[in-house]
């Protein structure tokens, strides 16, 4: 008899989600990454009965991830949806870098199955925590027929890798979706999907990214403004940058000086992408200016610039 592919494994990488504060009422001067992911399966009752397994990856404040979890991410969630019993991998993670990382995977495994990560405003201890329901909210997405890819589920929104974004700096609906593309809602434990997801890249493979992290290109992100003269750009390629993203003003427009700078910088090898210091919106590839980053953010572009580098 065929073993039934219900299972979902929970892989925890530490946030908001498994920490602690000293008083149930502290939402902001708590520290990170203190529970283990089991501790947060015990908080949910309604997920006792399912067939779960979990494992921790790493126990970080997100704002510190770094190469080298990442690679032992992607390979974890590499091997656990290669077996034949895993129906969907949910992935624990602070809010901080959670669209960064969700990118990555994207990118790197482009996976059928769904990869489901999810976080938390406030901590574990807190009066009113949301990491219990988001965890919860994951793991029914990660268990739904149509679901694929790497996602986020989080304040009962699922978003694509793709269009994710932190839009507040505390708030508990922190993250939305750019230009309104989210992909659907939990709701009582039910999904409602709203959009089919476009068509995935195709992934670019776990060989791409098996270099040691220390050797991975150096890509650094700077931003358009009044007054910018390039003085950063001179600073960085004289240090040695493999590539530069610059967040420019509305469509990707840049000073005069900031222009020449990065032209500068192209000319002596460094790869510049232009995005967008916008919420939303894609830069237009336009001939003679410095080549777009197309729709994705500057943190999003940076990591496909790192991926194109490490090529
Ligand atoms: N600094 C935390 C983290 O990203 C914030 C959070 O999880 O909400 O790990």
């Amino acid at each position: 008899m065929q073993t039934p592919a219900d299972l979902i494994v929970i892989l925890g990488t530490g946030g908001t989600i498994a920490g602690t504060a000293k008083t149930a009422s502290d939402g902001v001067g708590y520290t990170a990454a203190q529970l283990r992911v089991e501790d947060l399966l015990a908080a949910v009752p309604a997920l006792q009965g399912r067939r779960l397994e979990a494992h921790q990856i790493a126990q970080l404040d997100s704002k510190d991830m770094d190469f080298t979890t990442w690679q032992r991410l992607a390979q974890q969630v590499d091997a656990q949806l290669s077996r034949p019993e895993v129906k969907g991998v949910v992935v624990t993670h602070g809010t901080d870098t959670v669209e960064e990382t969700a990118y990555f995977l994207q990118r790197v495994l482009a996976p059928n199955k769904p990869v489901v990560m999810t976080a938390a405003m406030r901590p574990a201890t807190a009066l009113q925590a949301d990491g219990p329901q988001n965890l919860l909210d994951a793991v029914v997405v990660a268990s739904d027929v149509y679901a694929s890819g790497v996602l986020f589920a989080f304040a009962g929104a699922i978003h694509s890798a793709e269009q994710l974004r932190k839009v507040h700096s505390y708030r508990i609906d922190a993250f939305d979706s750019a230009e309104g593309a989210r992909l659907g809602v939990i709701e009582e434990g039910r999904v409602r999907w709203h959009l089919r997801t476009a068509l995935p890249l195709a992934p670019l493979g776990l060989a791409r990214v098996d270099r040691p992290a220390a050797q991975w290109p150096r890509v650094q992100i700077l931003m358009n403004h009044v007054g910018a003269d390039g003085a950063i750009v001179r600073a960085l390629i004289a240090e040695g940058v493999d590539g530069l993203v610059v967040a420019g003003t509305g469509n990707g427009t840049l000073s005069a000086s900031l222009d020449a700078a990065l032209r500068e910088a192209q000319a002596q090898g460094v790869r510049v992408l232009r995005s967008t210091r916008c919420d939303a919106g894609p830069v237009m590839e336009l001939p003679g200016l410095l080549p777009s980053a197309g729709s994705l953010s500057p943190v999003k572009a940076r990591i496909e610039l790192i991926l194109a580098l490490l090529a």
